[in-house]
């Protein structure tokens, strides 16, 4: 009882295309349809953050161990980039958190808009996002991190008469090179982000094996 599309067909080359019988097909192969939008739309709601659109960070998990396999399987090379945004307690606390909501959309948009169309790009938890990059080496990874944060540090937040700015901190990690092991890889690419951030905020950092504890 409960509509979920239209189907809408016509011919006009014979009379009476549409017999009872035929009707009666179209109709199976429309509940058929109708349940198949229903879980597509369950789906979506299940796996994506409501605010930001990206993947949340459940899904994200899951995408992660299949591109460690995919990776493994085909000897490929794939990149983690963590981001955080930059004094963002502050900027919730002067501004208010209803602004701070638009800054965490402007920035997942930012980070969708440049990334391709294989890239992950997932919201890791409050205002940290997390990418995977497939096939991405650690320098391509670098690049393409700081072309994300160079575009957030362009948005431009209206607030009265005047325009506000973020900006991000990153930190990228490389499957294998750093480590084999997913959780690992994760902390790689958020020690990665701590060294950004005591480097002095709105950078990018590599994660480096010597003196880090995180993958030994
Ligand atoms: P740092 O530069 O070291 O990252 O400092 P910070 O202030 O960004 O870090 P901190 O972890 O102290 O603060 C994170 C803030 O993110 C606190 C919280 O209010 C804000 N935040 C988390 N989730 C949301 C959200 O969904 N909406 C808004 N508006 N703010 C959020
Ligand atoms: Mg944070
Ligand atoms: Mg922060």
């Amino acid at each position: 009882g409960k509509l979920s599309g239209i189907l809408y067909m016509e011919n006009n080359l014979s009379e009476n295309a549409f017999t009872p019988e035929r009707l009666e097909i179209l109709r199976s192969f429309s509940v058929q349809a109708a349940i198949s939008i229903e879980n597509a739309r369950l789906f979506e709601l299940a796996t994506t953050d409501g605010m930001t659109k990206l993947y949340v960070h459940r899904y994200f998990q899951l995408l992660l161990d299949q591109e460690i396999k995919r990776s493994k399987r085909h000897n490929k090379t794939f990149s983690l980039v963590m981001m955080d945004i930059d004094n963002f307690k502050s900027f919730n606390d002067t501004y208010g958190h209803q602004l701070g909501d638009r800054v965490l959309k402007d920035v997942a948009g930012a980070a969708k808009k440049i990334s391709r169309a294989e890239d992950i790009v997932a919201r890791y938890g409050g205002e940290e996002f997390v990418m995977i990059l497939p096939e991405t080496d650690s320098s391509q990874a670098m690049v393409l991190a700081d072309r994300i944060r160079e575009s957030v540090a362009q948005i431009e937040i209206p607030h009265r008469d005047k325009k506000l700015h973020v900006t991000i901190s990153m930190g990228v990690s490389t499957y294998p090179d750093h480590t084999q092991d997913k959780d690992e890889l994760i902390r790689a690419a958020d020690a990665a982000l701590y060294a950004s951030k005591h480097k002095g905020k709105n950078c990018v950092s590599l994660f480096e094996k010597k003196n880090n504890p995180a993958t030994d």
